[in-house]
């Protein structure tokens, strides 16, 4: 994903009817920047360098997400982890994520979808909300 100019954060965060506060703008930068989903400590740990707090850190988290502009997954870990919603994704559509079983690292697969048919076939089951896969990361194999 190519880093979007600050001006474009704004634009993105005053669309989805937020005020585009410098925190906001921080913790958009900050997801769009990272190659992996992060979590609500993540998030908070960068934007304490910039003079914001814990709290106004995970209220914007949720604030964005309910506005649409960020996504929520859980990867079976009870952990809340936030990554943005890319071009032309629906918020609730999410792509599938790697688990490492070993250093517990997270990967977007932002090609990997799953097929028509697999998708009919799942529906039969229920609603697909996240969509797993585990294994031995490359660092650690
Ligand atoms: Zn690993
Ligand atoms: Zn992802």
């Amino acid at each position: 994903m190519p880093e979007p100019k600050t001006e474009d954060l704004r634009r993105t965060i005053r669309e989805a009817g937020l005020r585009a506060t410098p925190a906001r703008v921080a913790t958009l930068n900050l997801l769009h920047g990272a190659t992996s989903p992060l979590t609500h400590a993540d998030v908070a740990e960068h934007l304490a360098e910039r003079g914001i707090d814990k709290a106004t850190a995970y209220r914007n988290l949720n604030d964005m997400t309910d506005a649409g502009l960020l996504r929520r997954t859980e990867l079976g870990d009870h952990v809340w982890r936030f990554e943005p919603v890319g071009e032309g994704e629906h918020a609730h559509a999410t792509h599938p994520h790697f688990v490492c079983v070993d250093c517990g690292r997270v990967s977007c697969l932002n090609g990997i979808k799953l097929t028509e048919k697999s998708l009919t076939a799942s529906r039969q089951i229920g609603e697909v909300t996240e969509i797993l896969l585990r294994g031995h990361c490359k660092i650690c194999t």
